[in-house]
């Protein structure tokens, strides 16, 4: 406790309150809600407007803290949260069980943003989410985890709409003495500082970390008196400035983020790459590990690979990150030196084709340099992982897509972050307390024997504390503009507590479609001002301040809103955060995404809806093109893409509006005597038991500890023992391959039949190839392989040889053609081999 004690102003909490500090420094409080009570009693104002406990104690009076140190009530209180927070923090847990020899060390997960709550505003949007449920589930799982990010003076621009409903942007100053982070200390009690190079200079980073109930955040923050004005303001802001701006960021996270591990002695096995923003990481990894035992970069390089994950979200090429091979070597040179690498190797490793054919003009694109240096990689939808394959595909060269090395594993969000204290309740009684942190095996059957009308008024009066909540943060809106008293009052009248509501939250962005629903004013008014079956809609959502049509259309949403007709139908939350997001999925009906596919990738914000009762119509792209069927909600699109069709467009709004219209108004409003809509409820509980475990991050994070963090953490330490012997053995079998694969040659395929099928023979000629170091195989279009087996050296020839093989007889032989393929029971093909030779045809 002493470490951040001298760093804190209040270093003097009175004795018995003392480790308050423990609980308003352990970021678990943004999903379990039980100390809340604490910061309650202690503050009840602050805590209303900021919800941060850390923020409470900084600012309350000695004078408080001293009544409530004297108070037996609070004081027992703190002593009973402490208690709990000691079981929860040494439980048993899924990991605990699966991994009990610990082999599995940290996994490190580097992400550029981490929203875990909005105290701690380092966040822009669905990545950083998505990086803060990771944290929390890792807390909840048992799962060793650190995240690695960058801690920014500013973060993302916070929002507000003027009188024209026209979008302001400000950049509020996070001051860290009110955030919920401590510095990180070294061996000796100093501030842990790491340094890295910049063009000419050295920069000194500070490293503080941020409590996560078991995981930790380490966040790296350049703005220290030790550094120059200019590069203070480097961690300024979360993607601001220019593209030189950010690769220097990437250099911090990246390189600056593995020695901060490495510092602090942590040993990592598994480093997860959030997308590409931190693949230095990968360079500088493979230095150390060369460095410490004397290998060469290379062979470090196939040891360490292999404990890197590299995470995908990119649903299209513009969106990579590409910075010209000058600014890279402006600011990577200095470390080719370290690194032992020639500059041009660097390079290479960051485009197209590593191997060193690309134009001299070739960009570095780090998501190349992440897939060359991965032992594996995977999208975020099922869907997501088809689009990476494309858009990897010339990594590849005449691999067939269903062979390029990019899998999937759908997201999912942190469950107990997202409930509402209505659905926490609900889900308590029907599937126990400790739902969320088991296998999930069990959840949702309890869920499906609930009956109607518990199912219905629970969504009643989760519509109704919604509407309350956004009553209420109106007010404030208004106030915080200088709107009169009667303005003010005005917010208790908006919205119906028992009309259908649909909401959406999103960036507005062009690709979000955020207007299609406002493509046709005057039909959207007619559905939203029906007497017999009204229906309400909340949005929020920022536009990127340098995005004019984003801007653009929040005016359109505010013109609309202003129409005197919709007064109190629909409104706008503005500054859409962590927090509006939760109030929002908490309360609506209906949850409206229409991204224009395959942009989304994944999307979260639908599957937040899920465990509080509320129902999606989306676009089928992203996660809802698996989750979709008619029982559970509602689709838009044909699954196909159609770009920005004007067209396409129209028909998809002309759909929404039908669906709304004709199908989900109606079924809302389709009571029986008792006031149920049971076809809707019906749905509400297919969904609920169906969707949220499905789409939870438990189940995302016991996914990639499975299939990826297990696996590749055994996999680095077999090729990292022994002195790197395996990798050495990798490094020298592949040095081999490409050597001698332009010497290789398939020779005549031909056909026989036999009695259990055909017969197929084909020569091949190896050059100065073992022919353990290759495969021989036959395939058929999409995805059928055969292997054949080596029958006998091809008379007077040299490493020539027959392969053969009886396949079943469903296929046309003529279907077939014959390859030769990389092949070694230690390496990941074609990831880390990407060579193959087809039989030529003619
Ligand atoms: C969940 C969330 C997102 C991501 O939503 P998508 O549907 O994936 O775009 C963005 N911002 C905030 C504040 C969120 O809570």
């Amino acid at each position: 406790m002493n470490d951040y004690r001298r760093y804190l102003t209040r270093d003097d909490l009175p004795a018995p309150l003392s480790r308050l500090t423990e609980l308003a420094l352990d970021l678990r409080w943004s999903w379990s809600h039980a100390s809340d009570v604490l910061w309650e009693t202690i503050d009840p104002d602050l805590w209303a407007a900021t919800a941060n406990p850390w923020l409470i104690l900084e600012t309350v009076s000695r004078d408080r803290l001293e009544s409530l140190a004297a108070d037996p009530a609070f004081r027992d209180e703190l002593e009973r949260q402490l208690a709990e927070r000691e079981d929860n923090l040494n439980g048993p847990t899924w990991f605990g069980e699966l991994d009990a020899d610990g082999h599995l060390g940290t996994v490190a997960y580097f992400s550029m943003e981490f929203g875990l709550s909005e105290s701690l505003p380092i966040y822009s949007g669905g990545l950083g989410i998505l990086a803060g449920d990771m944290l929390k589930t890792a807390s909840d799982l048992g799962v060793p985890m650190v995240g690695v990010g960058l801690l920014y003076q500013q973060g993302y621009f916070r929002q507000a709409l003027n009188i024209d409903g026209a979008q302001l942007a400000y950049y509020p100053y996070n001051d860290p003495a009110m955030l919920p982070v401590i510095p990180l200390r070294n061996g000796d009690g100093g501030w842990l500082r790491v340094t890295v190079e910049l063009p000419g200079r050295t920069l000194q980073l500070r490293c503080w970390e941020a409590r996560v109930g078991r995981s930790r955040l380490l966040l790296l923050d350049a703005n220290d008196l030790v550094n120059s004005p200019r590069d203070r303001g480097i961690t300024g802001e979360l993607y601001g400035g220019d593209n030189e701006a950010r690769l220097t960021q990437e250099v911090i996270l990246g390189i600056g983020g593995w020695r901060m591990l490495e510092h602090l002695g942590l040993s990592v096995r598994v480093c997860h790459l959030n997308e590409g923003h931190a693949a230095l990481a990968v360079l500088e990894r493979a230095a150390s590990f060369a460095r410490a035992h004397s290998l060469p970069f290379e062979v470090a390089l196939r040891a360490t690979r292999a404990g890197n994950l590299f995470t995908t979200h990119t649903p299209v090429p513009a969106a990579f990150d590409r910075f010209p091979p000058a600014l890279a070597r402006l600011y990577l040179q200095p470390y080719a030196e370290q690194w032992q690498l020639p500059f041009e190797r660097i390079l290479q490793l960051g485009r197209v084709d590593e191997s060193g054919n690309g134009n001299g003009d070739e960009e570095f694109v780090p998501a190349y340099l992440a897939l060359h240096g991965c032992g594996a990689a995977n999208g975020v939808s099922r869907l997501h992982g088809e689009v990476s394959r494309r858009l990897f595909a010339m990594l590849f060269p005449r691999r067939p897509l269903s062979e390029v090395p990019v899998g999937h594993v759908t997201n999912g969000v942190h469950t107990p972050s997202w409930d509402s204290q209505q659905a926490d309740l609900l889900w308590t009684r029907s599937c126990g307390k400790e739902r969320w942190v088991g296998d999930l095996a069990e959840v949702g059957g309890g869920v499906r024997a609930l009956a109607d009308e518990e199912l219905w008024e629970f969504r009643g009066a989760s519509r109704q504390a919604f509407i309350a909540a956004v009553r209420s943060r109106l007010a404030r809106q208004r106030a915080s503009h200088g709107a009169t008293e009667a303005r003010i009052g005005e917010t208790a009248q908006l919205l119906d507590p028992n009309a259908l509501t649909l909401g959406f939250a999103r960036r507005f962005t062009a690709y979000k479609r955020t207007n299609l629903l406002l493509s046709d004013p005057d039909r959207l008014s007619r559905l939203l001002t029906s007497t017999s079956r009204p229906v309400q809609l909340v949005m929020a959502g920022k536009a990127h301040p340098l995005d004019r049509n984003g801007q653009q259309m929040i005016k359109d949403w505010s013109a609309f809103i202003a129409r005197p007709e919709l007064h109190g139908r629909v409104v706008f939350v503005e500054d859409y955060d962590m927090a509006v997001a939760a109030t929002l999925v908490q309360g609506v009906d209906l949850w409206i995404n229409t991204p224009r596919r395959p942009w989304e990738a994944s999307g979260t914000s639908g599957m937040k809806v899920l465990v509080n009762g509320g129902l999606n119509l989306s676009e089928l792209d992203g996660w809802w093109a698996e989750a979709y069927a008619p029982e559970l909600g509602w689709a838009l699109g044909d699954r196909c893409e159609h770009d920005a069709d004007a067209a396409w467009d129209a028909a998809e709004a002309e759909d929404l509006y039908r669906l709304l219209e004709e199908e989900i108004v109606p079924l809302f409003y389709t009571r029986d005597q008792n006031g149920v809509p049971r076809e809707w409820v019906a749905r509400i509980r297919e969904s609920m038991a169906r969707l949220t475990p499905a789409y939870s991050s438990n189940r995302m994070l016991r996914e990639y500890v499975e299939n990826y963090y297990l696996p590749q953490a055994k996999a680095v330490a077999e090729r990292e023992g022994n002195g790197g012997k395996l990798a050495t053995e990798l490094e020298a079998w592949h040095r081999r391959l490409k050597d001698h694969w332009d010497s290789l040659r398939i020779g005549d395929l031909s056909w026989s039949r036999e009695d259990a099928g055909w017969h197929a023979d084909v020569q091949v000629y190896l050059d100065d190839l073992e022919p353990d170091d290759v495969a021989v195989e036959l395939f058929a279009d999409p995805d059928v392989r055969h292997r054949l087996q080596r029958i006998d050296p091809l008379p007077g020839a040299i490493h020539g040889y027959r392969y053969g093989a009886t396949l079943p007889e469903d296929r046309d032989p003529q279907e077939y053609t014959a390859r030769i393929v990389p092949i070694h029971p230690a390496a990941s093909i074609p990831l880390e081999a990407t060579e193959i030779l087809w039989q030529p045809r003619n």
